[in-house]
């Protein structure tokens, strides 16, 4: 395994990935360490991950031949919304500001030197956010090596990862659009949300529980939003999943053949909650 290199001031030097567990971290490193860069995995947990994101992450650090550093606030993303007074939505995102973005920071700035270089996992489909983030971590310099060519697709970094013997996160199979915060998120829409519904029951149970708590303390603040009317209402997990509005109707469509890695998924994930469907 390559190690990071220490300074004389024994901090870290060479290229820090902010390694999630998902698909673009481990192949941003994979192209850094075809480069030779001597790499840092570094995980910064929410404590809401689902297991099998826990094992891509280890199977694949050791597929990259890093150091896997794992680290953690300590709290879950419903902590943060509490501890915030703000639960996450489309425009903001405390946990991933808290729990990610400021677990990282704090680390980097304790461990390694002002050379050390930070890489993250966007791929050229979200080119836009590099800059941003640039402006977020300077004066470190940041690189994304997946923003450029050969451009690959989600589908081919996953058909990579299989010819590297590593599984696919199930989350993935599933048919989900990230691997983290164990199929649920704060910034996900509806599509995603369904598909918790249907594959997690027990879990999207958690997160309507949750929603209502941080409801009961926050006051008229959701997650989702239903646009299906002008203005968009909010649309509170209880609702999305039938609880408190019967005959709520919302169906996704997908055309065209599903990728290999894509299980199929049962038809209650497109159908109608609460209504006939
Ligand atoms: S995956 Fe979503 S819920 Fe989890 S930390 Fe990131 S933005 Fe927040």
């Amino acid at each position: 395994m390559a190690q990071a290199k220490l300074s004389l001031s024994g901090a870290l030097s060479g290229v820090v990935v902010l390694y999630s567990g998902g698909i673009g971290s481990w192949a941003a490193a994979k192209r850094l360490a075809a480069q030779g860069e001597v790499l840092t995995l570094l995980f910064t947990d929410t404590m809401t991950e689902d297991e099998d994101t826990y094992r891509f992450l280890r199977e694949s650090a050791a597929n990259v031949g890093a150091e896997l550093i794992e680290i953690a606030d300590g709290r879950n993303i419903w902590e943060v919304f509490r501890d915030e007074r703000f639960l996450g939505n489309t425009r903001a995102d405390p946990c991933s500001r808290v729990l990610k973005r400021g677990v990282a920071r704090k680390w980097i700035s304790e461990h390694c030197s002002p050379s050390a270089v930070v890489a993250l996992g966007i791929d050229w489909t979200e080119i836009h956010r590099v800059e941003r983030a640039r402006k977020a971590w300077a004066p470190l310099e940041v690189v994304a090596p997946l923003c450029d060519p050969p451009y690959l697709s989600k589908a081919n970094l996953i058909e990579w990862s299989n010819r590297e013997g590593l599984a696919t996160q199930r989350l993935y199979r599933m048919g989900m659009s990230h691997a983290n915060c164990g199929g649920g998120c704060a910034k996900a829409g509806h599509g995603h949300s369904a598909r918790l519904l249907a594959q997690f029951p027990e879990r999207f149970g958690e997160w309507e529980r949750k929603e209502e708590e941080l409801r009961g303390q926050l006051g008229d603040v959701a997650i989702l939003r239903d646009r299906t009317g002008a203005p968009p209402t909010l649309c509170p997990f209880t609702s999305f999943g039938g609880g408190s509005k019967p005959g709520k109707k919302w169906t996704c469509s997908r055309s065209g053949a599903a990728p290999a890695w894509l299980e199929p998924v049962a038809p209650r994930a497109c159908r109608a909650f609460g209504g006939a469907g």
